[in-house]
């Protein structure tokens, strides 16, 4: 008897290249500048937090909301302290964080090697992930993952019903489907309500934002180190 065909669909930020530290960087720059202009930090980081809750809970992922997210901050700070804000301080935020996103991604070690070893071995091999489309693909296409694998695409949402979207589309058998990714909440969690099998990847920053412990694991998931540990597994 064959084995099935399997198919694994693979997160891009913090699975495959290196994203939060350009956010973490940006936001960092962003309260030195601020406190340059005489707001407290403390008072900075709880209206970028607020800003940053807004954004997504409308749904608004990426560089270009962020942006916004951080100009905001600025207005808002200045009505409360009732200064007038500037436009050319504005501009100065979205070059400062345009800067800190102007290098190139970093793709991290094995991952190419990983791509190659999955396709051998007669996998499916996709990528699903969040953000806005043109900055996505962008990414993909600049990585060369587009070559590499059958297809990707850009969710408004990681919901389980964009998971079960997305095997349909692609005519996915879902019980030899893994879900492989950085995020509890957007890879693994509704990716498991859709009937796929999940492999969280771990990576330091969202282990630490999503509060994540050792309980995360006891649901079936299985947990990688990085990303080319898949090839031990498959
Ligand atoms: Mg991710």
């Amino acid at each position: 008897m064959t084995n099935p065909v399997q198919s694994i669909i693979l997160d891009l930020d913090d699975t495959l290249i290196e994203n939060s530290s350009s956010y973490i960087n940006a936001a960092e720059a962003f309260s030195v500048f601020m406190s340059g202009l005489g707001f407290s930090k403390p008072e900075v980081t709880r209206e970028a937090a607020r800003q940053d809750r807004k954004t997504i809970n409308s749904h608004r992922y990426g560089k270009i909301h962020f942006t916004g997210a951080l100009v905001n901050t600025y207005k808002s700070l200045c009505a409360k302290h009732k200064k007038k804000h500037s436009p050319a301080v504005c501009r100065q935020i979205r070059e400062a964080v345009d800067k800190e996103f102007s290098n190139p991604a970093e793709i991290y070690s094995g991952v190419f090697d990983t791509l190659y070893y999955l396709k051998g071995r007669g996998c499916r091999v996709f990528i699903m992930t969040l953000g806005d489309k043109r900055e996505q693909e962008a990414k993909i296409i600049k990585c060369g993952f587009d070559t590499l694998v059958e297809g990707w695409h850009v969710a408004k949402r990681k919901d389980a019903s964009a998971y079960s979207a997305f095997v349909k589309k692609n005519r996915l058998d879902p019980c030899n489907t893994f879900m492989a990714g950085n995020s509890y909440k957007y890879d693994i969690l509704p990716a498991k309500k859709a009937g796929l099998k999940t492999i969280l990847v771990y990576h330091e920053s969202t282990w630490e934002y999503e509060k994540l412990s050792g309980e995360v694991l006891k649901n079936g998931t299985l947990f990688v180190k990085n990303i080319k540990e898949l090839m031990v597994h498959f």
